[in-house]
């Protein structure tokens, strides 16, 4: 708990907050956030560059309001025949797109799974919203009947499903969500899909359950498989009715307009931006299989990162360990578990390099 100040007139649902983020650490390798290992090509960034020195003499003006260019690039992207300009919405990263969801449609208690991504009941809280979690089986998967019997006990606003889930990696089926947007029709609520790390996995996306259930949105980003974190782009693709309620909660030109020309010189270069996900994904694969050597139990996943456990030492010690030879991981809070990201070959080598070391 913090020391507020007697003159801060801090609301008192806030007062017992950490402020959240992983540690920001130099000189280390960086395995603890998910981001993708590898800069952007040369080429993009010379086309960026150029680009936002073209638009620099226009930025006495606001941006477009609904970044409409940048949407219809996005729907593009997506390729998927029922997804036009009108079911994309875009924000700084995905966090900002989940903070409108909760601000426009919280309207009675919101459920999500746990352990999944902490920044979902995080925003709840800010945002005065009610949470309600409900676990995760032992092995991580999700109990479907349990999540139904909750959403007719509760009439929830908002369920939330994180597919490649954060931080365990497991996927959900494309038919469990497909029941769950079939259970909720008829009742006013939305389920909503974070698939951050959609790129990363080969089951099918829930926007293609968008055409025939408008209650389900999809939450996307450019953080993971575009490399782009840095430039904070996140995206919604849903039913244009969902899209009008987001626009009445966003602060006005949310999204500048050095943001919405970087990321479409990004998306003109989708192939070049994106052309590591099989490295990594294959990395993903060998790492996985080198670890279990190790004698240790990593769950599969569908995303850059693994999530293990079947260790002695504590979390934190074991976390500690691997820090003091260079590499940072995640330690998510969950006893007995760590997370780390898939990184280079390199450095992925240096990971396990510094586990067989930590874990003698
Ligand atoms: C990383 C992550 C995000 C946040 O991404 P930004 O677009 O960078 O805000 C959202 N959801 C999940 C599950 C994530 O892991």
């Amino acid at each position: 708990m913090a020391n507020w100040p007697d003159w801060l007139p801090i609301k008192n649902a806030l007062r017992a907050n950490k402020i959240y983020g992983a540690p920001q650490l130099q000189d280390v390798v960086k395995l603890n956030t998910n981001e993708n290992p590898y800069p952007l090509p040369e080429s993009v960034v010379t086309e960026l560059t150029s680009e936002i020195a073209s638009i620099a003499t226009s930025l006495n003006r606001y941006p477009d309001r609904d970044a409409v260019k940048l949407r219809s690039a996005l729907a593009n992207y997506l390729s998927s025949e029922h997804v036009t300009t009108e079911n994309v919405w875009t924000a700084n990263g995905s966090n900002e797109i989940l903070q409108q969801v909760f601000l426009a449609y919280a309207s009675s208690s919101c459920i999500g799974l746990s352990p999944s991504y902490s920044v979902h009941p995080l925003i709840a809280q800010i945002t005065g919203s009610e949470w309600d979690s409900l676990p995760l089986k032992k092995d991580f998967t999700i109990d479907l009947n349990a999540l139904l019997k909750r959403i007719q006990e509760t009439s929830p606003s908002l369920i939330f499903i994180t597919s490649p889930n954060n931080p365990t990696g497991g996927v959900v089926e494309y038919n469990d969500l497909k029941k769950i947007a079939e259970y909720i029709k008829g009742r006013s609520t939305l389920l909503i899909v974070d698939e951050a790390y959609a790129e990363f996995s080969s089951e099918k996306s829930a926007i293609e359950l968008i055409e025939d259930y408008p209650q389900v949105a999809v939450v996307r980003t450019m953080s993971k498989a575009f490399a782009f974190a840095g430039a904070r782009v996140g995206y919604l693709v849903a039913d244009s009715n969902i899209i009008s309620g987001l626009k009445i909660v966003r602060l006005p030109y949310h999204l500048s307009a050095v943001t919405q020309a970087a990321a479409l010189v990004a998306l003109k270069n989708v192939k070049l931006m994106q052309s590591e996900i099989q490295i990594i994904v294959a990395e993903r694969i060998r790492l996985r299989e080198e670890m279990t050597k190790l004698g240790l139990r990593v769950m599969e996943s569908g995303a850059n990162f693994l999530f293990f456990t079947g260790f002695q030492p504590k979390s934190q010690e074991l976390w500690q360990s691997i820090l003091d030879r260079g590499i940072l991981i995640r330690d998510v809070g969950i006893e007995g578990y760590l997370r780390v990201t898939i990184g280079t070959p390199d450095e992925n080598e240096q990971f396990l390099d510094s586990l067989k070391t930590s874990l003698r």
